[in-house]
């Protein structure tokens, strides 16, 4: 079949499988281009591997230093009629590649929030891998079902305190409006703080190092946005924040867990890209066009690939501990430095629908919007017929 982006608000609903491969080729192609990263981890499991910072992690370990990765997704399989999800063709394109250069790849496509899921990993680890060295955690969704309880928290992007109202991008029609957004109430904060908290984490460590698959000096990374003024009504501030807060509070337990391993448990503040989750957070297209066009006139742009690879070359396996004073990675020190902050702020006061394209970058979104799904990469022939039914060789 012909396959064309179905745009629907922030979300593509379908995938192009040659494009996909494209897409996880150019990251490979960077990781390989900046060379081995010495010391860091053979064996790696990813919670979150199929798309944004998480297949940016997975690429890294596996290309960076020749590792044997674990990757758990939620990915939606393909028919003989519809796509797969994205996430789904990046999986198999990675796979794919990482098998053909000899590299151990085993991929889980499942609810990571499950006890069922977690079981299959452990004992694919136990029968295949052994102990890990390195747990990346970057699962983002808008539900999760605690495994205990059975019941189905769902997250808010909504303030604390006081309404937000202020300026937003409405993304299909290419219009900058106002938007007032409710605050959140008490019970959905804490149900954000389920879905995106640290709970889930901390059963995944648990899980494992009761099943004795964490190596000495192992090491976790889970994934925080805490951004600056203009999104922290909606984000930092928000019921979200008080979910990535609640990472902090499970990155300190987690630390005194594997201090008996000589590991540690870290948050890593990772800056603002064009992901899946990111696009669906109300003002976030907005600022993030706006950041995209400071950050590339000054030279310091960064996508998904290049900010982890700086966490896994400089923070993880480089020679000195880099932490905030929280003990968190920080990725986020380009994105907000005070002149780059200063300038996305004089732009936000200035934005309109009329002057769209020359104060922000929005074409550089919208293409790195259709990237995620596999559109727009020039050596893909997007009027060839094309088999939707792709999947894992096993
Ligand atoms: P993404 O939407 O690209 O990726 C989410 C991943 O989670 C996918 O692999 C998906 O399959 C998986 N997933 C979702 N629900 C699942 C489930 N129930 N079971 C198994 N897998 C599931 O998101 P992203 O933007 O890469 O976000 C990853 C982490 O990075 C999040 O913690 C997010 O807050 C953080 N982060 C994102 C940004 C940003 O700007 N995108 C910035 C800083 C931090």
């Amino acid at each position: 079949m012909l396959i064309k982006p179905k745009i629907r608000g922030f979300i593509c609903t379908t995938a192009h499988p040659v494009g996909c491969e494209a897409n996880v080729l150019e990251q490979i192609e960077y990781v390989k281009s900046r060379g081995t990263i010495p010391n860091a981890a053979k064996k790696v499991l990813i919670i979150g591997a199929s798309t944004g910072y998480g297949l940016a992690s997975r690429i890294t370990a596996a290309f960076g230093n020749q590792a044997t990765t674990v990757g758990v997704f939620f990915e939606k399989a393909p028919t003989e009629n519809s796509t797969a999800s994205a996430g789904w063709y990046n999986s198999v394109a990675f796979e794919k590649i990482a098998k053909a250069q000899g590299l151990y790849v085993k991929s889980i496509n499942g609810d990571a929030f499950s006890d069922a899921i977690k079981a299959e990993t452990i004992q694919i680890l136990k029968e295949e891998v052994g102990p890990v060295d390195l747990v990346i955690y970057s699962l983002a969704s808008p539900r999760r079902t605690h495994p205990k309880t059975g019941h189905i928290a769902k997250s808010v992007l909504k303030p604390i305190g006081k309404p937000y109202s202020g300026k937003t991008l409405d993304t299909d029609k290419a219009e900058v409006k106002n938007v007032t957004i409710e605050i959140a109430t008490q019970d959905e904060i804490n149900e954000t703080v389920a879905v995106m908290g640290g709970e889930d984490w901390e059963m995944w460590i648990d899980a494992l190092d009761r099943a004795n698959l964490l190596a000495k000096g192992c090491q976790t990374v889970s994934y925080t946005y805490l951004g600056a003024k203009q999104t922290w009504p909606i984000y930092g501030q928000a019921a979200i924040g008080k979910a990535k807060e609640d990472l902090d509070r499970a990155a300190k337990a987690l630390n005194q867990r594997l201090k008996a391993l000589n590991g540690s448990a870290h948050v890593a503040v990772m800056k603002a890209i064009v992901t899946q989750a990111s696009s669906a957070i109300p003002i976030m297209p907005l600022y993030i066009s706006l950041l995209y066009k400071v950050m590339k006139e000054k030279g310091v742009h960064e996508g998904c690939i290049e900010q982890v690879y700086r966490l896994f070359s400089k923070n993880l396996y480089g020679n000195k501990l880099l932490l905030d004073d929280a003990g968190r990675f920080r990725l986020d020190d380009l994105e907000l430095d005070a002149a780059v902050q200063s300038s996305v702020e004089a732009l936000w006061e200035k934005v309109t629908t009329e002057n769209l394209n020359n104060t922000t970058d929005f074409k550089g979104y919208q293409t790195d919007f259709l990237k995620l799904f596999g559109f727009g990469f020039p050596s893909v022939d997007y009027e060839a017929d094309v088999d939707p039914v792709v999947g894992f060789e096993h």
